[in-house]
């Protein structure tokens, strides 16, 4: 009996770690090393945190192209995830240009097809960001390499599909009309 309950207190404390992880959005500015202010969840900070020192340790420009994603159609507390579950409907991904030395990398030619011909700068952040832990869109069968997300799609979809419809009626009530990229 005793191992029955012990087995009952470890299964609520997995749920509840899983559950406990309620979500909140910034809205962050202020680094030199991006252009734009962003909206982000609360567990994506890391990585933009990565993304800015990889930039400055690099003389990279961040140009924010997009964060976080709005989606299409009425938002109530029960819209449902969309097949695909993209990173940016939750705050977990960002789509950028990168500046090195005056030159523009972006979807054209900051590829692995490209590899050989990119500086040693934007290698190290793409790598530096893969390393982190992150997903980079280049290596996306449907290749986006201006992409990078924290991968919350695939390697916690429970928590995706838990906090979906929230996060986005935080965005709507607190950020959709704030500037931001
Ligand atoms: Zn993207």
């Amino acid at each position: 009996m005793k191992k029955v309950i012990f087995a009952l207190f470890l299964i609520l404390f997995v749920i509840c770690g899983v559950f406990s992880q309620t979500p909140e959005l910034y809205l962050i500015g202020g680094s030199a090393n991006f252009d734009n202010d962003i909206v982000i969840e609360a567990g994506f900070l890391q990585y933009i945190q990565v993304m800015d020192n990889l930039a400055g340790a690099n003389n990279i420009q961040i140009k924010v192209q997009q964060s976080f994603r709005r989606a299409g159609g009425q938002i109530t507390s029960n819209i449902v995830p969309p097949a695909d579950r993209s990173c940016h409907l939750v705050g977990h991904a960002i789509d950028v240009n990168l500046v090195y030395n005056g030159v523009w990398y972006n979807s054209s030619n900051m590829t692995v097809a490209n590899w050989d011909n990119l500086p040693q700068a934007i290698k190290n952040f793409i790598i530096g960001c893969e390393n982190a832990g992150m997903r980079w869109g280049g290596r996306f069968s449907q290749i986006d390499p201006v992409h990078f997300d924290s991968g919350i799609n695939i390697n916690n979809r429970t928590w995706y599909d838990r906090w979906y419809a929230g996060i986005q009626q935080l965005y709507v009530r607190d950020y959709a009309y704030e500037p931001h990229k």
